[in-house]
C-alpha cells in the first residue's frame, strides 16, 4: 500500500493522453495494485497463524486470500480501461476502498472470532483511501465503513473477538496490531512525502509562472517594462481619466547620441548604458511610476495621478539630472550620457495616439533646443 501514485503525477496523467504518460500511469496503478496485494499476503499469513493456533479453520484465511487477490485482479482489469483516466477518481480509490471495506466485514460476519484484528484492518483501508480521494469522498465513505461495521456488530448479534485463548493466538494478535500499526506508520510517511513533493511543485510552478510573467512584461535587456505592457499601461491609465477624471502625465526619454556611444565604445558597453541608464531613471521616480523600454533607446514613462504639468516638469528634470550626473566614467572614462525628455499632460478628451503625438513632438524640441533638456507638449 505503500506505492501510491503521487497526486501531481496523477493530475499531469489526466491531461495527457500521451502513451509515455499512460504506460507511466500503468505502472503507477500497479504499483497500487501490488501494494494492495501485498497487504493481502500479510492478512493471510496473520489468518493462517490463527488457524494454526485453532481460532480460525484455514480455508476462512484462503477464502480470504482468494476475494483479495480477485478483488486486485478485477480492478488491474477495470484500470486499464480508458475510460478510468477521465474520472474524477482514476485511480478507483473509492471503489477500492468500499470493495476491500466489504470483504473485511464479510469475514467478520462468517469468522468473528477473528473479527477483531479484520476491523483493525478498515482503519488502513480508509487511511489509505483518504490520501487520495477529495474530503467528501472521504467524509462518505468513512460513513458508509462506519455504517458497515455498525450492521455487522450491531445488527450481527455476533460476539466479535481478538483470539487470546492460548499464547499462540495472543502472539499472532499483538503481531497482528503490530503490523496494522507498521502499515499505518507507513501510510503516513508515504503522506507525508506526498505533501512534501506537492509543496516543492507548487513553489517550482510559482517560480516558473513568475519567470514566465516577468519575460511576457519585462524587457530582456532593461528590466522595465516591455513596449506592450507600458502600452496596456497607458490605456489602462487612459481608462482611468475617463471614467474618474483623474489625469497622468507621460515622459517620452531619448538618450542622446547613442549610434556614438555604440559606435565609439562598442555594442555591449552601449547595453550596459541601457541597463544603467534604466536603472538611473527608475530610480528618479516615484514607487508609483512606470517606466517601459518604447524602442531601442527610447523610453516612455507613465507618472499616475499627475495632472499638473509643472509637476510632470519637475519629475522629467529630475531624471534627466539623475542621468547627467551618474558617474559613467565608471563604465568606460570618456563616456558621457545624457537624456531628452518629451512631457504631455494628458488632456480630457484627449486620445492616446494624440497625447504620445504631443510628447513625440516635445521631444523633438528637446532634441532641437540641444539635447539634454526637458520640453512640455
Ligand atoms: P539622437 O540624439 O538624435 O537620439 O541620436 P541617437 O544616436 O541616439 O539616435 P539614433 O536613432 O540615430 O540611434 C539609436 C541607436 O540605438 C541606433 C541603434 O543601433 C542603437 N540601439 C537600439 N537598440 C539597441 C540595443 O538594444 N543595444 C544597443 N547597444 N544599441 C541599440
Ligand atoms: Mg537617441
Ligand atoms: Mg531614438
Amino acid at each position: 500500500m505503500s506505492a501510491l501514485p503521487s497526486a501531481a503525477a496523477r493530475d499531469a496523467d489526466d491531461n495527457d493522453a500521451h502513451p509515455a504518460a499512460r504506460a507511466q500511469r500503468q505502472r503507477q496503478c500497479l504499483r497500487l495494485l501490488a501494494g494492495v496485494l501485498a497487504s493481502y499476503g500479510i492478512d493471510t499469513a496473520l489468518l493462517l497463524a490463527f488457524a494454526h493456533f485453532g481460532a480460525v479453520e484455514a480455508v476462512v484465511a484462503w477464502v480470504y486470500a482468494g476475494a483479495g487477490v480477485a478483488s486486485c485482479g478485477m480492478f488491474a482489469l477495470l484500470l486499464r480501461r480508458p475510460f478510468t483516466e477521465r474520472l474524477s477518481d482514476p485511480f478507483l480509490v473509492v471503489p477500492q476502498m468500499i470493495v476491500h471495506s466489504a470483504i473485511a466485514l464479510a469475514v467478520v460476519l462468517w469468522a468473528p472470532g477473528v473479527g477483531v484484528p479484520l476491523l483493525m484492518m478498515l482503519l488502513i483501508v480508509h487511511a489509505f483511501g483518504a490520501m487520495r480521494v477529495s474530503p467528501l469522498h472521504v467524509l462518505g465513505t468513512s460513513v458508509l465503513i462506519a455504517a458497515g461495521v455498525a450492521a455487522v456488530i450491531v445488527g450481527g448479534h455476533l460476539h466479535v473477538e481478538l483470539p487470546m485463548a492460548n499464547t499462540g493466538q495472543r502472539v499472532v494478535s499483538a503481531l497482528w496490531f503490530a503490523l496494522v500499526l507498521a502499515r499505518s506508520t507507513l501510510l503516513d510517511l508515504y503522506g507525508a512525502q506526498l505533501r512534501d513533493v506537492l509543496v516543492q511543485r507548487n513553489a517550482s510552478l510559482q517560480a516558473r509562472f513568475k519567470k514566465m510573467h516577468r519575460r511576457a512584461t519585462r524587457d530582456g535587456l532593461t528590466g522595465t517594462l516591455s513596449r506592450r505592457s507600458v502600452m496596456e499601461l497607458l490605456e489602462q491609465q487612459h481608462r482611468r481619466l475617463e471614467l474618474t477624471g483623474q489625469s497622468f502625465a507621460i515622459l517620452l526619454l531619448d538618450i542622446d547620441h547613442f549610434k556614438q556611444v555604440n559606435d565609439r565604445f562598442g555594442h555591449p558597453i552601449g547595453d550596459e548604458v541601457l541597463r544603467a541608464f534604466a536603472r538611473r531613471a527608475m530610480a528618479e521616480m516615484r514607487a508609483s511610476d512606470r517606466l517601459g523600454r518604447y524602442g531601442g533607446e527610447e523610453f516612455l514613462a507613465v507618472l499616475t495621478a499627475t495632472e499638473d504639468a509643472s509637476a510632470a516638469h519637475l519629475a522629467a528634470e529630475r531624471v534627466r539630472d539623475g542621468v547627467f550626473r551618474h558617474p559613467w566614467g565608471r563604465l568606460h572614462p570618456d563616456l558621457r550620457v545624457t537624456v531628452s525628455v518629451g512631457v504631455a499632460v494628458c488632456r480630457p478628451d484627449e486620445s492616446v495616439d494624440a497625447l504620445l503625438a504631443r510628447a513625440d513632438a516635445a521631444l523633438y524640441a528637446a532634441k532641437g533646443a540641444g539635447r539634454d533638456c526637458v520640453r512640455m507638449g
